[in-house]
């Protein structure tokens, strides 16, 4: 990993994600109903409630507002939560000064246009393999895992890591 990029995820407190492409595989599926499903990975699942134990805050912002997610969401027991918005920025800003930290404190993980604007404003631009090139490119560090397929958790490691967090998070569920 670029060295550049760890010493970036040292100050990071807060983790801010995408939903559709990065907690999914970006597939919006419909049932006969018209009610859509999404599909989650179970790594990034862990990966949260990792964080969470050791004080890695995680919010979540997406543009599309679908039940399924919400679902998930709550499973997760992540409160930092915004759906259906496409000014992404500004609840970004909101949610760095709820948590008590500066964009710089924070990271923001995304795949589409929607999410430049506050990975531009991040201390740490996170991107999945199968973001847009303008989301790579803006990117301090890229995932080698697929959104859905546990990218979130292989960025939450990576921010632990850097932290000196990851033993002792890792712990909690090494029994
Ligand atoms: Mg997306």
């Amino acid at each position: 990993m670029p060295d550049r990029a760890v010493e970036l995820a040292k100050n990071i407190k807060l983790l801010v994600l995408d939903v559709d492409g990065v907690l999914t595989d970006g597939g919006l599926y419909y049932d006969d109903h018209g009610l859509a499903m999404k599909r989650f990975h179970v790594l990034d699942g862990l990966g949260i409630k990792m964080a969470q134990a050791v004080g890695l805050e995680i919010g979540v912002i997406t543009g599309l507002n679908q039940k399924p997610v919400e679902a998930r969401i709550n499973e997760l027991g992540v409160s930092r939560y915004i759906a259906g918005t496409h000014d992404k920025i500004t609840f970004f800003k909101e949610m760095c000064a709820q948590v008590g930290v500066s964009p710089s404190q924070t990271a923001f993980m995304g795949d589409d246009l929607l999410d430049f604007a506050p990975m531009k404003a991040a201390g740490l631009a996170m991107a999945v393999p199968n973001a847009v090139p303008e989301i790579i490119e803006t990117a301090d560090w890229v995932s080698t895992r697929q959104g859905g397929q546990g990218a979130v958790r292989e960025a939450v490691d990576f921010i632990l890591d850097a932290r000196g967090l990851k033993a002792e998070a890792t712990k909690k569920w090494v029994i």
